[in-house]
């Protein structure tokens, strides 16, 4: 790939680095392999995360996981990652959309009524997972974890390297 930037007309250089996805609205995912490219002319960098649709997913597997309640933070990329407003949101959920900013932006806390309905609102769109959600609440096999990692495999598709 060249440089869309500048009119340096040399490939750009290809590296593999951890990347602290931030973008995606949560602090704590790392991605390995993640492919970088660095213009040496202008210092414009490209950052190449595979299939995105995939990675979100995988995150989302993990969050519906997790044992303690979700944060606002969670709420808001599961709430995105269905590809809803915060007003179908609160349509779906059956909650007033200032409520449901007020949760997403920690001004108010995540009760756990509103935390399993959205676990099950999104396992709902997301039918095909190898373990069952009531099971996991029901005997309290949700994951504790922090830190998510996922690394990039060739085709581009992203794995679970840990959460913890
Ligand atoms: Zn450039």
């Amino acid at each position: 790939m060249k440089c869309s930037n500048c009119e340096n007309k040399n490939e750009l250089k290809t590296t593999k680095i951890s990347y602290k996805y931030k973008d995606c609205g949560l602090e704590n995912v790392t991605l390995i392999g993640v492919t970088t490219m660095k213009c040496n002319k202008c210092g414009e960098e490209y950052f190449n995360f595979g299939d995105i649709e995939n990675l979100h997913r995988k995150i989302a597997e993990i969050l519906l996981q997790k044992a303690d309640l979700l944060t606002g933070r969670e709420i808001k990329f599961l709430r995105k990652h269905l590809g809803y407003s915060g007003a179908m949101f609160a349509h779906l959920t059956g909650y007033a959309h200032e409520t449901i900013s007020r949760i997403e932006n920690a001004k108010q806390e995540v009760a756990e009524a509103f935390d399993r309905l959205v676990r099950f609102a999104v396992a709902n769109k997301m039918p095909d997972r190898d373990y069952d959600l009531h099971d996991l609440i029901l005997k309290n096999k949700g994951r504790h974890f922090l830190r998510i990692e996922l690394s990039q495999s060739k085709n581009g598709s992203w794995l679970e390297k840990g959460a913890a």
